[in-house]
């Protein structure tokens, strides 16, 4: 049984690790952009839109930017309207439709598009304070005896709380967590938006030979580049002097599909519609373009790395 599954284990490796060895050695040649959410999962709120939005905006726009920048780039997205992708019937489905379209088309990079969310309101919301306290005494009798008794009355007040959680990150599926050579990435637990307690979706399981091969190739081939890409989309986020968040690594079923697409995968936030001065920014013509210009940028230095690497390869 054992040894089975170590056949099993071997086979798979060689079937992904082929799959791949053929795709490399190309360069970037098929891109899908996930524009996350759409139709009935709006995804985040704002105040004056919805993350749905945003997100097909950016990716739709950073798809034209791409297309004439590189025609022979074969970019495939995953939405192109506000509809759940493959007009999947609820939100798992679609996850599974987006993986599923990436894999079926050769991709060989994926990029997810996102907002970040915090707080209780998008905005700012109104909190009660205490802002005074008055003591006051009085007597109080008990059988034969009195003795005086101090009590407080407190003054409250409505306070406006600022959403102020801003800025960009990028996510990779987590893969080497204690490698400390792997500084920019950030070791907290603490995140932001992408969890759904809903979700039926299951995480690959190490116990099983096929997933835990599926896994190997990740870690072998993807998880590097990944994190390269990443790394260059904040960098250029930072440039334009957006918060930077950093790169995250995470392994949860927020960013499932990451690990679900057999290719390099990452998934940006590019900011928090919770906050307004933000997604002010997010829906405006100019706030749009900074983004765009900064993920095709991030984009651009990826896909030529890949090809410098080829070349040395060859022999040029
Ligand atoms: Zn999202």
């Amino acid at each position: 049984m054992r040894c089975k599954s170590l056949l099993l284990l071997f086979l798979t490796v060689s079937f992904f690790g082929q799959a791949w060895s053929q795709k490399s050695g190309k360069g970037l040649r098929t891109l899908i952009i996930d524009p996350g959410h759409g139709g009935l999962d709006p995804g985040a709120r704002g105040m004056i839109t919805t993350e749905a939005d945003i997100s097909l905006d950016i990716s739709l726009k950073l798809g034209d930017t791409l297309a004439k920048a590189f025609p022979d780039l074969k970019i495939i997205f995953t939405r192109t309207s506000d509809v759940l992708p493959g007009n999947s019937p609820n939100k798992d489905a679609a996850l599974k439709y987006r993986a599923n379209l990436a894999n079926q088309s050769g991709g060989d990079l994926f990029v997810a598009i996102h907002c970040n969310s915090a707080g209780h309101r998008p905005g700012g919301w109104y909190e009660k304070r205490v802002v005074g306290k008055t003591a006051h005494t009085k007597t109080v009798k008990k059988g034969k005896k009195s003795y005086k008794k101090t009590y407080y009355t407190y003054e409250y007040e409505n306070v406006y709380v600022e959403n102020k959680a801003k800025g960009t990150e990028t996510y990779v599926w987590a893969m080497n967590k204690n490698d400390d050579k792997i500084n920019s990435v950030s070791k907290s637990n603490e995140y932001t938006g992408e969890i759904d307690s809903t979700s039926t979706l299951t995480l690959p399981d190490p116990s099983d030979p096929t997933e835990k091969a599926r896994m190997l190739v990740y870690a072998q081939y993807y998880f590097r580049k990944s994190l390269n890409l990443a790394n260059y989309v904040q960098d250029e986020f930072q440039e334009s002097n957006r918060v930077d968040r950093g790169v995250k690594q995470r392994n949860d079923k927020g960013i499932w599909v990451l690990q679900a697409t057999g290719m390099p995968s990452i998934l940006i936030e590019i900011g928090f519609i919770s906050n307004k001065e933000e997604e002010e920014y997010l829906v405006s013509n100019s706030g749009q373009k900074e983004i765009v210009t900064n993920i095709f940028n991030a984009i651009k230095k990826y896909k030529e790395k890949l090809e410098d690497k080829d070349k040395e390869k060859k022999g040029f």
